[in-house]
């Protein structure tokens, strides 16, 4: 393993040794007798100072160590006198790998705005706040699987080109081979798909759900984590077009299983971000939203609140607050809804259940009142739904009682309704947008600034 700049500044048998570090000039400052440049390698939002003894450099020599350039230093590692730095390199060697001109690179200044920044989403990572974005996507990522891992869950992969759109969760991307400036017809005018690679439509995946329930029902407990693809055509700060999502489905767990391990997941995702990712939470904290750190260790430390869509909807109508959209039992929740409940009714992450049948996915598990389904939503501070999961319907008559009352193409569905023909078993499952709880830990408010490459309408460029 190659030591970093995160291991130099937090190793302490390192010091008083000949050390190595390669990066970034994050900035170059200092006067005739000595010079500092602030490095940086991606390993930590913190920097390496490296002290440049002018006695033994030139002028010549530093002039293209610019905001940006890459270089190699070689020198000791000392105990560092600045506030707030641990250690620092006293340079014996300066190797410039490339040079990055000031007068067009784009992250010369400090302070550039988050919008700015999605414009030049190739550099962005670069800069310190994204880095530490970045961090944390990549913990959390890795919490997810080491979570389910330890549960005895398998990882399941689900296709991402799908010729069903059984589940109607978003609009989607179709995706053909056929030429679109010369479309074959049938006689009746429309697109004939037999010239097409899959001889049929084809689209994008919105969900891996409906496939995860054939590895739940045959593996137990499964987890899919893998990109997804909605057309949400909406500007929302909240939506993605392509998004990753975790959706764990699990056979023999009834809803409120199903609760206890959405609430248990997400703390432990939280938890693990808190453990390991610590100087950039602080860092973010400091930066854009400084009580960051507090809520995050609330909502670990803290039971979530359950309670039904029903109970969820009297209170907002009984709430003087005046919301946007009109709240009444059978409207579909929005955004502002949902924080309110959170942020201040609950005071606490809200888990909503039993919703209306109609505003639900067909496949959910219907409830004897004839009325409400076992839904859940596990709503958050700042964000509203971060998870939708459900028991699902094991009936094989009442599921295709209701695929039929929707009038859902049967013939897209036979797969999935053997599963409920052959040895059905009561299993529930849950989808969480993986961007949705890296904007809850990194406290960003825009989905843009925790993806690398956001995809939204208008824009795929890079
Ligand atoms: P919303 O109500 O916010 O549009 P949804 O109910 O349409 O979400 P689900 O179909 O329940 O979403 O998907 C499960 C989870 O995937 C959601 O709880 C959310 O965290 C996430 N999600 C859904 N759509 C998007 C999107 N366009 N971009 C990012 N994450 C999304
Ligand atoms: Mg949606
Ligand atoms: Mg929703
Ligand atoms: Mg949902």
């Amino acid at each position: 393993k190659k030591t970093t700049v995160k291991d130099l500044l937090s190793t302490p048998e390192l010091m008083g040794t000949e050390v190595e570090a390669k990066g970034w000039v994050r900035t170059r400052r200092g006067n005739k007798h000595v010079q500092f440049v602030q490095l940086n390698d991606g390993s930590s939002v913190n920097n390496i100072q490296v002290v440049l003894d002018m006695a033994r450099f030139t002028e010549d020599q530093l002039k293209p160590v610019t905001t940006g350039s890459s270089v190699r230093v070689t020198g000791k590692l000392v105990e560092s006198m600045g506030k707030g730095q641990t250690s620092e390199i006293q340079a014996d060697s300066i190797e410039l790998y490339g040079t990055a001109d000031p007068a067009s690179y784009p992250l010369q200044k400090k302070g550039h705005t988050l919008e700015f920044l999605r414009e030049i989403a190739h550099l962005r990572p670069r800069t310190n706040f994204f880095g530490s974005v970045l961090r944390i996507r990549s913990s959390l990522a890795f919490a997810i699987h080491k979570f389910f891992n330890e549960r005895g869950f398998y990882y399941f992969h689900t296709p991402l080109i799908t010729a069903s759109d059984c589940e109607g969760a978003g609009a989607m991307f179709q995706v053909t081979t056929l030429d679109l400036n010369n479309l074959p017809k049938n006689e009746d005018g429309s697109v004939d798909y037999s010239k097409d690679f899959y001889a049929k439509p084809t689209a994008l995946t919105v969900s891996g759900q409906l496939e995860g329930e054939l590895g739940a029902t045959a593996l137990g407990q499964i987890y899919t984590f893998g990109p997804t693809f909605r057309a949400e055509n909406s500007n929302t700060p909240r939506h993605l077009s392509e998004f990753w999502m975790i959706e764990p489905e699990m056979a023999f767990y009834d809803i409120s299983d199903n609760m206890d391990l959405a609430e248990e997941f997400v703390k432990y995702c939280i938890n693990y971000a808190l453990e390991h990712n610590i100087d950039d939470i602080r860092f973010l904290s400091e930066r854009f939203d400084k009580g960051l750190e507090e809520r995050l260790r609330f909502v670990v430390d803290n039971d979530f609140v359950r309670l039904t869509y029903t109970e969820g909807v009297r209170i907002l109508e009984e709430s003087a607050h005046k919301f946007e959209f009109p709240v009444y039992w059978g409207a579909d929740l929005q955004s502002e809804h949902e924080r309110y409940l959170v942020e201040e009714h609950f005071k606490k992450p809200v888990i909503l259940t039993d919703y209306p049948k109609e505003i639900k996915a067909f496949y959910m598990k219907q409830n004897e009142d004839g009325k409400t389904v076992r839904a859940m939503d596990v709503l958050f501070p700042n964000i509203g739904e971060i998870i939708g999961g459900s028991e699902r319907e094991e009936s094989y008559d009442k599921l295709l009682a209701r695929i039929k009352e929707l009038d859902i193409p049967m013939k897209d569905m036979w797969w999935y309704l053997d599963t409920r023909r052959f040895g059905t078993v009561p299993h529930s499952g849950f989808g969480l947008g993986f961007e949705r709880l890296v904007l809850f830990v990194t406290g960003m408010t825009n989905i843009r600034d925790v993806i690398p490459f956001p995809r939204t309408p208008g824009k795929a460029e890079f």
